[in-house]
């Protein structure tokens, strides 16, 4: 089987050798390889940076925006061609699909909302001129210009449509050309994205690329006016944070790494509250199998709530059907692959070596060997202060741990012994316990998400990205930021201070983008 065509330097070829295989995580069946051998990538990128960055940078952000509505309407009309390969690929049931490929689409649609408000200018203006001088005629005033080089996307398995198109979106519409490297197990759909829009005609030559398959060299390649974007473990994060080539070239780079959230449910829980937490935990431990990066691992529950909360999760995840995701009762599909099995398995057991297991087990016995199952599976740990593992061991499946808290600060203490997350949850109806406490997960957060009661119908989701907030958390989060609104374009310009006569500088700012954060 010839492996998928990657698209660099303007042109498809498809790498050599065997490849990599990407497998049905049901069956077994081989669908397709992966190779990026024999790919040159500094050619790839000198071609992004020579072709596609002049054409970007000649564009409007109002032309840039139009193009990713573009985008956004070839992807939209392609759709049902995605969720089967998101079926056969990754296993993934209609609505589980439905979060990447309809959260791309949405995505690339924000922007190109936000693009068009931007108007016609090239650049933007940061805040208004500052006097440097007595009276004003000599000013300082804050520019952000298009970086020069390559958005380099690496991205995760677990969302192949909305972590290529999240990131691009941002970049496109700031000028900056992209090249794609999507996780090679799943990389079959990112790549079909990227044909169709290529085929489309819609993207200047250059802008777009994509290659499936290992890394290889690419970061040797990498020049201090790119930037790299990198979703996926802590380990190899640390690897390409630590490469020498952007290490020693200073290229910017934002990482969005592993995270083990918490949710809150607050001391006044009553009932109505409770379920919805109940409701909102199941869902986040059995929505893409828990391969999610903001789902919810530790469940912290006030103590005299502990047995009615396990009561209710059990009773629930009970109830969700896992299986063959071509069966539409079924809930919860298979994880990813064999090695990701094997790894949550292994997981489990490493939290239950300090937990008890109070509903699941690893092992399933009613399915085929071929899938790569795993069922859902909470634990209880009473100790949560000496217990190290879970709050250092992030379990990528249906997995989370339900841990009693005392008082307030209790909460907020045990929230952060994840050492910095892209997510915490807190049910509550209390307003100063709200107010006081959401200042405070803050600090270790990059996103804190409040649910009351009169909003539990409501609310968008402790685990779904809005492109309207930031994404990315401190510390083992991997201390990146993405999207936030404008926020986004940050990353793709250089902010430079232009100090000059107030008469140039009144220029520049009639002509600039009309950028408030
Ligand atoms: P991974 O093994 O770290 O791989 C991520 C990406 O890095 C893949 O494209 C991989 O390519 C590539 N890669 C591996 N080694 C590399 C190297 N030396 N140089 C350059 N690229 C390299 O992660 P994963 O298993 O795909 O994803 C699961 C993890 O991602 C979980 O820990 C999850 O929490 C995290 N995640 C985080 C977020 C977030 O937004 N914070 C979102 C989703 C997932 P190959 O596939 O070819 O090896």
């Amino acid at each position: 089987m010839a492996p998928l065509a990657n698209y660099v330097s303007g042109r498809w070829s498809n790498g050599t050798g065997a490849g990599i295989p990407l497998l049905d995580p049901v069956t077994g069946e081989e669908l397709a390889r992966v190779s990026s051998e024999g790919l040159d990538y500094g050619a790839a990128l000198d071609h992004a940076r020579g072709v596609g960055g002049p054409a970007l940078r000649s564009m409007t952000y109002q032309e840039r925006a139009q193009m990713l509505e573009r985008i956004a309407q070839v992807l939209s009309s392609k759709r049902e061609s995605y969720y089967r390969i998101a079926l056969e690929n990754s296993g993934s049931p209609k609505s589980d699909a439905a979060i990447d490929i309809e959260g791309a689409i949405f995505t690339l649609k924000y922007f190109a909302r936000l693009g068009a408000a931007l108007g016609p200018g090239t650049y933007l203006q940061e805040g208004d001129p500052t006097s440097l001088v007595k009276g004003d005629a000599y000013q300082s005033l804050h520019i952000g210009t298009a970086l020069q080089g390559v958005a380099i996307l690496i991205n995760a398995f677990n969302f192949p449509a909305w972590g290529l198109w999240e990131k691009a979106a941002a970049a496109l519409l700031s000028g900056v050309p992209v090249l794609a490297k999507p996780a090679s197990a799943t990389a079959w759909l990112a790549q079909r994205m990227v044909e169709d829009v290529v085929s489309a005609s819609i993207v200047p030559p250059g802008t777009v690329s994509i290659s499936c398959g290992r890394a290889g060299d690419l970061l040797e390649h990498v020049e201090g006016r790119d930037v790299v974007l990198f979703t996926g473990s802590a380990e190899t994060a640390q690897r390409i944070r630590s490469h020498s080539a952007i290490t020693a070239r200073s290229a910017r780079i934002n990482v969005e790494a592993d995270s083990l959230n918490a949710a809150i449910l607050g001391p006044d829980a009553a009932g109505e509250l409770a379920q919805l937490f109940v409701r909102e935990v199941i869902r986040e431990m059995t929505v893409k199998a828990g391969q999610k990066c903001t789902a919810i691992r530790r469940i912290l529950v006030p103590q005299p709530l502990v047995e009615e909360v396990i009561q209710g999760l059990t009773a629930g995840l009970a109830a969700v059907i896992v299986g063959d995701p071509r069966d539409s009762k079924v809930q919860m599909g298979p994880l990813v692959s064999k090695a990701q099995q094997e790894a949550v398995e292994a997981g489990i057991g490493e939290l239950a070596r300090e937990s008890t297991i109070v509903f699941g087990d690893a092992k399933t016995t009613d399915r085929p060997d071929t899938g790569a199952y795993v069922n859902p599976t909470l634990l209880l740990q009473r100790e949560p202060y000496s217990a190290q593992a879970v709050h250092t061991t992030e379990v990528f499946g249906p997995v989370a741990t339900v841990m009693p808290y005392r008082d307030k600060q209790d909460a907020v203490r045990l929230a952060a012994k994840g050492r910095g997350s892209l997510v915490c949850s807190l049910f509550s109806d209390e307003p100063d316990f709200v107010q006081s406490v959401a200042t405070e997960l803050a600090a270790d957060h990059g996103r804190v998400h409040i649910v009351s009661t009169a909003t539990g119908n409501a609310h968008t989701g402790h685990g779904n990205v809005m492109p309207m907030s930031t994404h990315g958390g401190p510390g083992r989060a991997g201390g990146g930021q993405e999207l936030g609104g404008l926020r986004a374009l940050r990353l793709f310009h250089q902010f430079s201070a232009i100090q000059a006569p107030a008469d140039a500088v009144r220029r520049l700012s009639e002509r600039a983008a009309s950028y408030r954060l």
